[in-house]
């Protein structure tokens, strides 16, 4: 990745007074504030990359050092022509840090407070009756945890922590380097001890020194009923163990509902379709019907059309707080015969003459009244 300029970031020339960089920055940092531009990470990336080039900029010192020698001291690229072999890896990054205060500044941070575990993700596949009604699901997942044989100190039985040798137990090692600016104490976080100042000098050949050891855990789950696709279960503190007396991360459990072959869901509701036989629509009958329990009888009334839907009240999916259920609604289809033989098309077509038409008035109406109100006629 490499960086722009600094100058053109902020779109002004090189010779720009500070009045001309106050300008442009108010201008840059206004169009590309996160304020504004809610959501966006390419305006944020922006406004940190207008913000840091005044910050630069803005300061004569820095200014001048930036005209001399480029970015080269933020991502180690040379100076354009300038050698600068020799300085070590990172030196030069210690450097511009110095100069411009990047993310390492050379106070070298010390990392002696709690820090939280980290949270984990697991995916749980469940039936859609399970979600429909809870249930209690094992589940296994692999975490953090503190080491069993040294209890987490990371020492063999009985072994103390020692005083790192490197940082003498500050933590903190000072680097000096002689660079063209001349020379510099670098303050940086101790490699050995990793800024805690003491290390453990008989480690635990379980974990390797580290305390803390992954481990599979087998955890049981309460579902919720009601629960649906997408959402997610929060277990707190069964996440990664924290560091140094930090509480432990969560553990989010997501939850992927198998769809139904017969039923779809809708909220809390729930939608299935039944195919019935022309002559249980026209005649009217009880047919069975799937539902959550189980199969159930439905009368359906004489005359029923295809696509005529019924009401289960209270017979959906139990409501994820609280009490009460959702709905379920009955489709019906209706069939028509095929493959009839001789004797029933006869019968079929003696039934159609017996019928004069006002057998099927009220749709007709309701589909003739629609075409008079597309068509205007
Ligand atoms: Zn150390
Ligand atoms: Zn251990």
């Amino acid at each position: 990745m490499s960086k722009r300029d600094y100058y053109e970031v902020l779109g002004v020339d090189r010779d720009a007074t500070d009045d001309d960089l106050k300008r442009a920055y108010r201008r840059l940092a206004k169009k590309y504030h996160p304020d504004l531009n809610p959501d966006d990470p390419e305006a944020e990336e922006k406004f940190k990359e207008v913000n840091e080039a005044y910050e630069v900029l803005s300061d004569p010192q820095n200014r001048a050092t930036y005209d001399r020698f480029g970015h080269a001291g933020a991502n180690g690229q040379g100076f354009g022509g300038f050698d600068f072999d020799g300085f070590g890896d990172g030196g030069l990054g210690d450097i511009f840090d110095m100069f411009f205060g990047g993310t390492t500044t050379g106070t070298g941070r010390r990392r002696k407070g709690p820090v939280r575990g980290a949270d984990i993700r697991y995916d749980l596949e469940i039936t859609f009756e399970e979600a429909a009604f809870g249930a209690e699901k094992e589940i296994q997942v692999v975490r953090m945890e503190d080491c069993p044989d040294c209890n987490g100190t990371g020492g063999k039985a009985g072994a103390e922590p020692v005083t790192c040798p490197d940082c003498n137990g500050t933590g903190q090692v000072r680097i000096t380097q002689t660079t063209p600016f001349g020379r510099f104490v670098n303050v940086k976080t101790c490699d050995r001890c990793g800024g805690e100042g003491t290390i453990i000098s008989d480690p635990c050949g379980r974990c390797r020194g580290r305390g803390k050891i992954r481990t599979r855990r087998k955890i049981n789950v309460k579902i919720p009923a009601g629960i649906d696709n997408g959402q997610a279960i929060t277990l707190r503190g069964e996440g990664d163990i924290g560091e140094r007396g930090g509480s432990p991360g969560d553990l989010y459990v997501y939850i992927n509902v198998k769809p139904h072959k017969l039923f779809k869901r809708e909220g809390y509701d729930i939608y299935c379709e039944v195919p019935i036989t022309f002559g249980q629509a026209a005649l009217g009958a009880e047919i069975d019907i799937p539902t959550l329990e189980g199969t159930e009888k439905l009368k359906i009334p004489e005359g029923t059309q295809t696509g005529s839907t019924f009401t289960l009240k209270n017979r959906g999916i139990s409501h994820l707080r609280g009490g009460g259920r959702g709905n379920q609604y009955v489709t019906v289809k209706v069939m028509v015969p095929r493959h009839l033989n001789d004797e029933q098309k006869a019968l079929l077509k003696e039934f159609e003459k017996m019928t004069s038409g006002k057998e099927y008035q009220e749709e007709r109406k309701g589909f003739f009244d629609k075409m008079k109100d597309a068509f205007g006629m």
